[in-house]
């Protein structure tokens, strides 16, 4: 089969395997110069704009095979899901059809999957030795997330290391009990958190002198939300131990959506606000400094659906005590709603220049001031509204 006509059927379902900092809907890929040569339909291929590297680019997101002999219950492609056709993909066709994308200007990236076939080491090698094709036979310096394979050794995972911009591993459940209830014949910590670990400890103990851009690659992870009962607090606090210790740059969150044909196909789909405001509170411990414990978690271990986490933590913990804003530290400062690093920066260079003296000061060095004014003071007052105010930021 055409490898272009294997990537429209593997994209059919790429949606539902989460990965990068996905921006937009699946790509229609415009007619270039290869796909004309190839005769590709015009048809989604699995492009996706992503945010790599601190740009947003398009990436071929796909998996060299479908098939799969494990049976996570949440998964379209586990095994015995004979409604599901099965498509795959040579390392050797991969390569050369992501190279060929990649010279026509349609792609910048890969991301590169795989279902697991013949075990977690002989899938994690035809892994690596597409990106080795990649990379030394055709030159491609584009960006590669790659997936580290459960049960994948520490040589396979250090290999990757040195030819990947970014490698993942998806725990889908913040801890062993719940990952049972999940994904049977996967090992939270053996198979899962370990690889993390063993990224890490190459960052931490070797310098990146044998990679592929003489840096080492990050790593993120993932967690299924609502499926099998687990907590809001049972998933942050294993994100924020990541975070923490294993230095990861991003946990992903991905509500739950039943897939017919699947043991979980009857449970009811996961709310997107509760991945939303997952996804603001694991910011919190990343960007904020927050601590788990300081989380607005209800009785259940659950956030509140009806307001972000940061201006629930604001109401509990500043309204009687506001910071001052000419005097607050930069973690004082990032506890206010409104306030992100970069609106913190600018508020301590404007400092050194003068005192900020009401809303209107904030808004002219880029601060956005509509959440911010029940929870701090300008020299000593309350803010005023901004059609109040006086502009008198005297420099
Ligand atoms: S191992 Fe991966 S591809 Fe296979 S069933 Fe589980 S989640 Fe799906």
């Amino acid at each position: 089969m055409d490898t272009l006509i294997k990537l429209q059927d593997i994209a059919v379902n790429m949606h539902l395997e989460p990965a990068e900092e996905v921006q937009t809907s699946p790509a229609v890929a415009p007619c270039g110069q290869v796909l004309q040569r190839e005769r590709q339909p015009q048809k989604e291929l699995g492009i996706f704009h992503a945010a790599a590297g601190g740009h947003t680019v398009p990436i071929l997101k796909t998996m060299l095979t479908t098939a799969c002999e494990r049976n996570c219950f949440y998964c379209p492609f586990r095994a015995g899901r004979n409604s599901y056709r099965r498509t795959t993909v040579k390392p050797e066709e991969m390569a050369k059809v992501t190279a060929d994308m990649a010279r026509a200007g349609l792609i910048r990236g890969l991301f590169l999957s795989s279902g697991i076939i013949g075990g977690g080491v002989k899938t994690q090698d035809r892994l690596i030795k597409t990106v080795e094709i990649l990379r030394q036979q055709y030159g491609f310096r584009g960006y590669i997330h790659l997936k580290i394979m459960p049960g994948a050794d520490q040589a396979q995972v250090e290999r990757a290391a040195q030819l990947a911009d970014r490698l993942s591993i998806n725990l889908e459940a913040p801890n062993d009990r719940r990952l049972h209830l999940l994904a049977p014949m996967k090992q939270f910590g053996e198979e899962l958190v370990r690889p993390l670990q063993w990224v890490q400890q190459l960052r931490a103990s070797q310098t990146p002198a044998h990679t592929w851009n003489g840096k080492w690659p990050s790593t993120v992870t993932q967690f299924v939300v609502g499926a099998v009962g687990e907590s809001d607090v049972e998933i942050l606090s294993t994100s924020e131990h990541l975070y923490r210790h294993e230095r990861l740059t991003r946990t992903y969150f991905s509500a739950f959506s039943p897939i017919e044909d699947t043991p979980l196909e009857n449970v009811a789909a996961a709310s997107p606000l509760r991945e939303h405001r997952l996804y603001q509170a694991s910011f919190l411990f990343r960007d904020y400094g927050f601590t788990l414990e300081e989380m607005p978690f209800d009785d259940s271990g659950y956030l509140p659906l009806d307001e972000d986490p940061k201006l629930a933590w604001a109401k509990l913990n500043l309204f009687e005590t506001p910071v001052e804003i000419n005097q607050a530290s930069r973690d004082e400062l990032l506890r206010v709603p409104g306030i992100g690093p970069k609106s913190a920066h600018a508020i301590l260079t404007a400092r050194r220049k003068g005192t900020l003296r009401d809303l209107r000061d904030l808004q002219q060095i880029g601060v956005r001031t509509g959440r911010l004014e029940n929870y701090v003071t300008l020299a000593g007052a309350r803010p005023r509204r901004l059609t109040q105010s006086r502009l008198n930021f005297s420099l």
